[in-house]
């Protein structure tokens, strides 16, 4: 551990959580957001998390951000679906009809597995 920000010669017992400066024990302050070296970096701090704590527009971020990332997933699948269904062709060649037939059947019961 390194030594105190305000005292070169005092061992640092904690960090600020804002700034990560050392701080031994006469500088640190200790509040209900943490343990910072100043008023100044427990303000910020206090702020950062009053902000993502407020109910109203992270929600509604939150909200944005998960039908976003479905509409992703479900391009992936899409893709890794037609990926699949590319590479069984070049394999296991689809010959005839009872191949296609057989094909698509094993691609019906996998569509459980899916959705
Ligand atoms: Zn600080
Ligand atoms: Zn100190």
């Amino acid at each position: 551990m390194a030594t105190c920000a305000n005292h070169p010669i005092k061992m640092a017992t904690v960090r600020c959580k804002t700034c990560n400066k050392p701080l031994c024990n006469e500088c640190k302050m200790i509040t209900d957001d943490g343990i910072f070296c100043s008023e100044e970096c427990h303000a910020k701090t206090k702020h950062f998390m009053e902000k993502t704590n407020s109910s109203g527009a992270v929600v509604e971020h939150r909200t944005k951000f998960i039908t976003k990332r479905t509409v992703y997933s479900f391009i992936v699948l899409l893709a890794v679906a037609a990926g699949t269904a590319m590479w069984f062709r070049s394999t296991q060649g689809v010959e005839s009809f009872s191949d296609f037939k057989g094909m698509v059947a094993k691609w019906w019961d996998a569509r459980y597995l899916f959705f």
